[in-house]
């Protein structure tokens, strides 16, 4: 057996976890890599991935409503300079916060041939995000294959590759695979990551692995109560980051799925923690706060910082909280 071997540790990843002895409810979506089992003395990685309390009912099935924008089988286009290619509903670990998790069918695989076609006949398109599922569930031939494809359309600038990785199987990250994918840089790597628990000695070496082959990452996160809703916990997790070289690029409202409502954080406790962490850290250390509004996209939200404005004087309210009076310019 090797542990640090990925395909062992896929082909070992735990359905059923019954017999740990651990406080949670049984689902038939439990997925688990023994990787991310050793984490498991943590309580907030325990609750992302097993059902610790009753699951409620309450959401929408859809809550992005990727369904209206899905252009081809797996690819959505929804802002207008970028498409989102959904290439697989495959997972090295189930998160029981997933806003897909309800539709997992409609995602089961994507058409590279419409694919292509549809980029090639959409010239603002610059960017393409490739996402799940977990692209890097992907054996490196499939994923360089697609890359490559894609980035032989002229306009296509970059690629992002969104992967929880990091996280749940740090050994994905190979230096075969880094290889394999560095002819067709720019390639930024997007890892979602919620909590300073999940960055471990291994997770650290997958990063400095893939930044010191040339890729950038940025990091998503989701607030999730009883998981990382507090000031101290966030900064924590967003210092480290940038310790380790990584932009911390979003902070997410939990969608509205259908099972996500005890995850939900209400907006006025979000912009609290988002005020606490912008007076408190390097600006380089805070992400965006957004959430998603039904069909309408992402809606980046910040602490308010202007009291009042008159004729050409705004009153500005600084980290300090004191008020300052801020004259615009005449022209
Ligand atoms: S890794 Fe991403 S796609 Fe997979 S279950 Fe978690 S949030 Fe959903």
């Amino acid at each position: 057996m090797d542990f640090k071997d990925w395909h062992w540790q896929k082909k070992h990843s735990l359905k059923d976890i019954s017999n740990l002895g651990l406080n949670f409810i049984s689902t038939n979506d439990t997925l688990v890599t023994p990787y991310l089992l050793s984490l498991f003395q943590s309580d907030k990685i325990v609750k992302q991935f097993v059902e610790t309390s009753k699951t409620d009912s309450i959401g929408l099935e859809d809550p992005l409503f990727e369904k209206k924008f899905t252009k081809s089988k797996g690819l959505i286009h929804r802002y207008p300079d970028r498409a989102l290619l959904v290439v697989t509903n495959k997972c090295f670990a189930n998160c029981r916060f997933c806003f897909r998790k309800n539709n997992w069918n409609s995602y089961d695989g994507f058409s590279l041939k419409d694919t292509i076609e549809y980029l090639n006949n959409h010239k603002e398109i610059r960017e393409v995000l490739i996402s799940g599922g977990d692209p890097l569930t992907f054996e490196d031939e499939s994923l360089v294959r697609l890359i490559k494809a894609i980035k032989s359309i002229k306009h296509i600038a970059f690629i992002r590759l969104a992967t929880r990785a990091l996280s749940v199987l740090p050994y994905r990250i190979t230096d075969s695979l880094l290889e394999a994918i560095k002819p067709y840089k720019p390639i930024w790597f997007s890892i979602h990551v919620n909590h300073i628990d999940e960055i471990t000695k291994d997770f650290i070496e997958a990063s400095n692995k893939i930044i010191d082959s040339g890729f950038p990452i940025v990091s998503q996160t989701v607030l999730l109560r009883g998981i990382n809703n507090d000031a101290q916990t966030l900064k924590e997790l967003f210092c480290k980051l940038v310790e380790l070289r990584i932009k911390p690029y979003y902070l997410f409202g939990c969608d509205r799925a259908v099972g996500n409502e005890r995850f939900r954080v209400k907006i006025e406790e979000a912009l609290n923690i988002m005020e606490s962490l912008r007076n408190n850290i390097s600006g380089l250390c805070v992400p965006f706060f957004a959430f998603d509004v039904d069909d309408g996209g992402k809606v980046v939200i910040e602490p308010n910082r202007i009291v009042s404005k008159q004729g050409n004087a705004y009153t500005l309210r600084n980290f300090e909280g004191k008020k300052y009076i801020y004259e615009d310019t005449q022209y």
